[in-house]
């Protein structure tokens, strides 16, 4: 029998384990997660794993973060895979509530983060950063974890999840993991899962064009030339449409017109009907 990380179904459940952690002076991790694991989520499993002594992954599927018309459905819900994968990390326990458990009859509040989320994915995906924000904050307050981490993959999600946890005097400490990416350099998602080997391939000139992009602002070409260039490169490469390429500063994602301090470029681009999303450190 293959081993699984053990797993808990309710905040009364979750509640206990970290209560008996606590009481035994253990500090505690949360790792949120959507499921269908890679190893950009082990990897944050692993670096939360270095500051606290007992770790928790939630999976939930979060419905209201999903638009209309977007892939809520068809969203990959593999929970005995992830549970295997998990047995072999330092994870002690999986929380996976159901619908219900997060959103009984009568549920009526929302969290809304205004400026960070206003742009980007924000702009892309109406209503997005709220359901983001408000099922993170549940997750917080059901755990109550001393540390929770959030990959840089969704830059601009850590971001405003930093915001809230600050405004609402959340008493966690947010930890960033590094973007993980595949052989190739594309980033580890998901949603690679929904490309073809075609797709897949042209995928792969992602983060080679946004590699450009950062060595071209970094020796001084005007930022929005640099943000035209891999916009065209990224068409000519065999992408469908460029959402974004911006250049932004690092922490108030606010558009930069001169690198003065650290700066990140943002970019979404899309193959088929697959949205590809990346950032990486400009001038670090
Ligand atoms: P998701 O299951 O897609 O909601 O992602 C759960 C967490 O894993 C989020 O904090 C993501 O930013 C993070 N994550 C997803 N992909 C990666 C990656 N390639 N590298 C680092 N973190 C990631």
């Amino acid at each position: 029998m293959t081993d699984l990380c053990p797993a808990v179904r309710t905040v009364a459940d979750l509640r206990a384990h970290v209560k008996a952690w606590r009481a035994d002076g253990l500090k505690v991790g949360l790792v949120p997660t959507m499921g269908a694991l890679h190893h950009g989520h082990l990897s944050l499993v692993e670096a939360i794993a270095e500051k606290v002594d007992r770790v928790v992954v939630s999976i939930f599927v979060n419905p209201t973060q999903f638009g209309e018309g977007e892939d809520f459905d068809a969203y990959p819900r593999t929970e005995e895979t992830d549970r295997t994968k998990l047995a072999g990390t330092p994870a002690s326990l999986v929380f996976a509530p159901n619908g219900a458990e997060m959103y009984p009859a009568g549920f009526a509040s929302n969290i809304s983060v205004s400026g960070i989320s206003d742009r980007f994915e924000g702009a892309a995906r109406p209503g997005h950063f709220d359901g983001v924000a408000t099922v993170v904050t549940k997750l917080l307050l059901q755990c109550l974890p001393d540390v929770a981490i959030f990959g840089e993959k969704d830059y601009q999600q850590l971001a405003v999840i930093r915001r809230f946890a600050t405004d609402l005097d959340i008493p966690v400490e947010i930890m960033a993991g590094t973007l993980i990416r595949e052989n190739d350099g594309l980033a580890a998602s998901s949603r690679n899962a929904y490309l073809n080997p075609q797709e897949r391939e042209i995928a792969g000139q992602f983060n080679v064009i946004l590699k450009q992009l950062v060595s071209d602002a970094e020796k001084g070409m005007a930022l929005r030339k640099t943000e035209a260039k891999a916009t065209d490169a990224l068409l000519a490469a065999g992408f469908k449409a460029v959402d974004y390429v911006s250049i932004v500063d690092a922490d108030t994602l606010e558009p930069l017109e001169t690198l003065s301090g650290p700066a990140r470029v943002l970019a979404v681009a899309r193959i088929g009907s697959v949205r590809l999303l990346d950032n990486m450190a400009i001038g670090a």
